[in-house]
């Protein structure tokens, strides 16, 4: 029951959200015809089998889902995670309906494999969901941790799925009103209203006081020049800056307020071009990943007496809109994350942003 979950609550959240997000290795409908092309013709040389490894190489899948083992060989194609060899040995044990372990370098993976492993996007995502519930005493295994306690922690958190959110567990008759019951918990994925299942409002984990900084040659939308604004947006939650007339190198510094629930997914950021007469234009668009903070905060609970430190980070690569990697760092106690990012889908244009964790 573990993969089914969480794939219907993937499929089903995206499609709420109006388009399907890009994540680690961007599927385009040419290259999806080349793969099918392939398939008929024999096994694939890169193909879908390069966009498995594309999403292997994003930072949270360098280390096991589980206990945080450097680099695993291991993954779980029906959980949509990586896993090194202690845990995928026990994740074996659970059972293929749950678990379907495959080897990242030798098993043949079927294309619906690996298209589960690319819709639940890895560790991070799969994380957010499968632990989002996970009581401080309750720490995950380490590398290290014996196979009972290991074992322990992995039945807990797919088999019976105690560190979900509650209104999901397949376990629980919750007290949450919609269907979920156990044969009707895909049924409810596309029922209920979206409130209920991608963003419950109820269950908040923190706020973030989001600093735009500025913008750098942001593209032209007018004749000569732009009016921007930006708009950040997690889930239903939108809010936005004024709008800067004629300025394709802004400075905003304002604050903008975003809620964290506990199931997130990555917030999102659209420069817009104010136009008096018509629609506005995008002038580009950027996914930031809240999951590098939150696992920081997460980890390291109350920041406030720390000395400076970095306590995380989110690292640039192909697949994001990162300039360079965004550290977390401990600055007079608070949690703050420097963003500076490169707008997507759009000629020109780069964006900095401040990141402030404010617990509740
Ligand atoms: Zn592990």
């Amino acid at each position: 029951m573990g993969s089914p979950l969480l794939l219907h609550l993937l499929r089903w959240k995206y499609k709420a959200g109006g388009r399907k997000l890009r994540r680690g290795g961007a599927v385009s409908v040419a290259g999806k015809r080349e793969d099918r092309r392939r398939d008929r013709q024999g096994p694939r040389k890169d193909g879908k089998a390069k966009k498995l490894k594309d999403l292997m190489i994003k930072s949270d899948n360098k280390i096991c889902a589980d206990c945080g083992a450097p680099d695993p060989k291991w993954a779980s194609a029906t959980i949509g995670v990586f896993l090194c060899l202690k845990c995928g040995d026990v994740h074996r044990a659970l059972g293929a309906d749950i678990s379907k372990v495959l080897s990242v370098t030798l098993d043949d993976w079927s294309d619906s494999d690996i298209d589960s492993m690319l819709e639940v996007g890895g560790n991070s995502y799969a994380n957010s969901i499968y632990e989002a519930f996970l009581p401080r005493d309750h720490p995950k295994p380490k590398p290290d941790s014996t196979m009972e306690y290991r074992t322990k922690f992995i039945r807990a958190k797919y088999e019976t799925q105690d560190f979900l959110k509650p209104s999901l567990r397949i376990s629980s008759r919750s007290s949450f009103k919609s269907t979920t019951s156990t044969k009707s918990v895909d049924s409810s994925f596309s029922s209920t209203s979206r409130k209920d299942v991608s963003e419950d409002t109820r269950e908040f984990v923190g706020e973030l006081n989001i600093t735009v900084v500025k913008g750098t040659n942001l593209a032209v939308r007018d004749m000569l020049t732009s009016d921007p604004y930006v708009v950040l947006s997690l889930g239903a939650q939108r809010d936005q800056t004024t709008v800067k007339p004629s300025d394709l190198n802004p400075v905003w510094n304002e604050v903008l307020k975003i809620s964290v629930p506990r199931n997130h997914g990555p917030l999102k950021l659209e420069v817009y071009d104010h136009d008096t007469f018509s629609a506005d234009d995008i002038m580009g668009e950027a996914e930031i990943d809240l999951q590098p903070m939150i696992t920081a905060v997460m980890a390291f609970g109350d920041t406030s007496r720390l000395g400076d430190m970095q306590i995380g980070r989110w690292f640039m690569t192909k697949d994001n809109a990162l300039v360079k990697d965004s550290t977390v760092n401990v600055v007079g106690g608070k949690v703050k994350q420097e963003v500076h990012l490169k707008l997507q889908n759009v000629e020109s244009g780069e964006l900095e942003l401040e990141l402030e964790w404010v617990p509740i």
